[in-house]
């Protein structure tokens, strides 16, 4: 208010209610939605470098494909029912109960049966698990603990009798059930693992017992309040007529169940108890079995890979404890494949809500201009333009693997099997890691707005975080993936085959480690850099360097230190390793998702985006071309240089490239990347 404009007749009580006014006149600034006057004109002078032409229904359709339709279903029944979307404030036991009843509407009412798709057609079932992931992130796990779980571990792990008489159940939510492999003292160590299975063979049953307390079985999903059923993993004990008086045959997989079917009831000999309330996923009520003496029948055992007849004999067709322990850890990747795969889906949530919000906030701007949208500070697209290309990068990558255990699953291809059990634990150690830190990223580039629960960072960046650790914890992971690239390597020098994502290896090994080429260190052209050859090779070249560095370091060590010894020295410099090769496979399928995409306008813009995706990351690991000058001075300021415009040309789409995502109005459309609903909401709780 104007003081010369004020009455004589001013009172106090006017100018408090003038200071009202003008407080909610500025909040209002910043909570509604900037007019579409403004946001053209943002864009308009962003553009004038020219703005790329987004075919938005093209790139949704391209991105998403055949899987639209059924995640439209899931997305539509959730819509309709609010009543079953998960509130912003819930109590751990009001959270399980709604989880539960969430996974009943959807298997029963909206008549999405996931438990044929892991049969049949993984590609399927992991779209679901994405949308229903993004609904909320407990029922993503509850219906993965129930079908990839419990429910793939009776139809991998066992034979025809049990899909026969359990496949029903578990598909119509009849056997909820529980998947207890990690015990108290023993989880990354499947191997150490101490719950026994004896074999009673005068009963002909399996004797279950929980020998220790650090041989509790703990962090069990869908234990402590709804499990009817578990597949227990425990040692195998035959008896034998020795001095010894049983043979220990390895980890196997058994059904047990462990509540009555009628009354729900804990069954006699089990012991059950609640892990209680956890930083997040509190809609899965994880609980701790303990087994005393537990008899189930000898067709319990899951017997695809080992068996015991009625006399007591054991048979497999894989000769040693090891093999047999791969092939059945190796029929349960499809776990992985799906953390990878909806990992993305939570990077796609969370960089959607920032982006959006980003464009929408206005902070500071010219002397006597109007503020400016955040996203046009360079912080701010340094924070987020690379994490947008990441997440086409990770959205192409994870859809590739998705397709090649699909494959394998059809073909039980030997070297399929080999690819995919690397390639899901690089991605899904790779892409989790990368999706946990960028919440806090987003998070903090929407401010304190980004901190209110409305708006689904803390709940994401909590269900989330643990996806670093189950299905294998990363760290551990990474290891396989460098201890499979070691081996690779050997039978190179060896002339074995090698498996097709490594194929570059065998291709260009030496070419990677020759000295760099003095010529093409100094091109600094935009095509050059541009040029998919270009990247791929400085990938490839890294990780080619750091295998056989990491390979003579390995043969050094391990004179002295012993291999566990070695390896330990090394470790660092392997996990780099393994992230350097899972970025080369991440680039090499988003180049050939771009080279595939059939529209130009889209092609154009996945391009672009993935320049950048490159370009980036070779800027990030600048100093270690440097070192070995595969890039001169002035190329790598080049690079810099064009990553930036890069970053700020994918800003000028951003708008376009999230909307791509397609993702519903009520998972990405918090408050606060609405802003007139942000007022809305906060006007409420703070009660204007
Ligand atoms: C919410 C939740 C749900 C779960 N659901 C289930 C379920 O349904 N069924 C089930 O069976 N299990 C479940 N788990 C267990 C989960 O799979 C294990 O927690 C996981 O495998 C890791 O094992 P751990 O906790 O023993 O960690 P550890 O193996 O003890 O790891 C601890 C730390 O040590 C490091 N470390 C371990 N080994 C190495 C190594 N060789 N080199 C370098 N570092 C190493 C790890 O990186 C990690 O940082 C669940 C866990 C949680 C928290």
């Amino acid at each position: 208010m104007n003081p010369s404009n004020q009455s004589p007749n001013h009172t106090a009580e006017d100018e408090s209610q003038a200071v009202v006014t003008r407080r909610i006149q500025r909040l209002s600034l910043h909570l509604m939605a900037p007019s579409a006057q403004n946001y053209d004109l943002c864009i308009v002078s962003c553009s004038s470098r020219g703005k790329l032409e987004v075919d938005k229904a093209q790139l949704s359709g391209y991105m998403r494909g055949k899987h639209r339709e059924i995640q439209e279903r899931v997305f539509e029944y959730f819509n309709s029912r609010p009543d079953l979307q998960t509130p912003v404030e819930i109590l751990k036991d009001d959270h399980r109960e709604l989880c539960w009843r969430q996974l009943l509407g959807l298997v029963r009412e909206a008549g999405i049966k996931p438990f044929k798709h892991v049969a049949e057609d993984p590609a399927q079932y992991f779209a679901i698990a994405e949308a229903v992931g993004s609904v909320d992130m407990s029922l993503g796990i509850k219906m993965g603990v129930q079908y990839s779980l419990w429910g793939g571990s009776v139809i991998n792990l066992g034979t025809k009798k049990h899909r026969d008489k359990y496949y029903d159940g578990i598909d119509n939510l009849d056997y909820p059930g529980c998947f207890a492999m990690t015990e108290l003292h023993h989880g990354s160590n499947v191997q150490g693992l101490q719950t026994v299975a004896t074999f009673d063979p005068i009963k002909d049953e399996f004797i279950i017992n929980t020998p220790n307390d650090g041989a509790i079985k703990w962090w069990i999903g869908n234990a402590a309040v709804h499990g009817k059923f578990a597949t227990v993993f425990a040692k195998l004990m035959l008896p034998t007529h020795d001095s010894k008086g049983y043979s220990d045959m390895g980890v196997h997989a058994f059904i047990v169940p462990i509540r009555d079917m009628k009354t729900h009831q804990t069954l006699p000999g089990i012991e059950i108890h609640d892990c209680g309330h956890k930083v997040g996923l509190n809609g899965v009520d994880n609980g701790a079995l303990r087994f005393c003496s537990v008899r189930i029948p000898r067709d319990n055992l899951l017997n695809r890979f080992g068996d015991v007849s009625r006399d007591g004999k054991y048979t497999s067709s894989l000769p040693t404890i090891n093999k047999r322990f791969a092939a059945t850890l190796g029929e349960l990747v499809g776990g992985r494949v799906g953390l990878a795969y909806s990992s993305v889906g939570v990077l796609k949530i969370a960089a959607t809500i920032a982006i959006r919000y980003s464009l929408l906030r206005q902070q500071f701007g010219p002397p006597r201009k109007p503020e400016v949208s955040i996203l046009d500070y360079q912080s701010q697209q340094h924070k987020l333009m690379p994490m947008l290309a990441s997440t086409y990068a990770f959205h192409f990558a994870t859809a590739n693997l998705v397709e090649k255990y699909s494959e394998m699953k059809k073909t039980h291809d030997e070297q399929l099997v080999g690819d995919v059990h690397a390639l899901s634990a690089g991605l899904k150690s790779y892409v989790t890691s990368y999706t946990a830190k960028s919440l806090s990223v987003c998070r903090e580039a929407c401010g304190g707005h980004g901190y209110a629960a409305v708006n689904r960072f803390g709940s994401l960046r909590n269900d989330h975080d643990i996806f670093q650790t189950f299905e294998g914890d990363n760290t551990v992971l990474l290891q396989q993936v460098a201890g499979d690239l070691l081996k690779q390597y050997k039978e190179k020098f060896q002339g074995g085959p090698l498996t097709v994502t490594w194929n570059y290896l065998r291709e260009s090994m030496n070419a990677y480690l020759s000295q760099p080429n003095p010529v093409t260190a100094r091109w600094e052209g935009e095509e050059h850099l541009r040029d998919p050859k270009f990247q791929l090779d400085a990938f490839r070249y890294r990780t080619s360097r750091l295998l056989q560095s990491v390979a003579v370091r390995l043969r050094k060590h391990s004179k002295t230190l012993g291999s566990f010894g070695a390896w330990n020295r090394c470790l660092n410099h392997l996990l780099t390793l393994a992230e350097s090769h899972i970025e080369s496979v991440i680039l090499a399928k988003f180049i050939e998702a771009v080279q595939n995409c059939p529209d130009p306008s889209s092609r154009a813009a996945l391009k672009l985006v993935c320049d950048l995706y490159a370009l980036n990351r070779i800027w990030n690991d600048i100093g270690t071309y440097r070192n070995v000058d595969y890039v001169a001075p002035n190329k790598a300021k080049a690079i810099h240089k064009l990553t930036e415009y890069l970053s700020f040309q994918v800003r000028n789409i951003a708008g376009e490239l999230i909307d791509a995502f397609d993702l519903p109005d009520y998972v990405t459309r918090a408050p606060i990347a609405r802003q007139s609903d942000a007022y809305a909401y906060y006007t409420q709780i703070v009660g204007f």
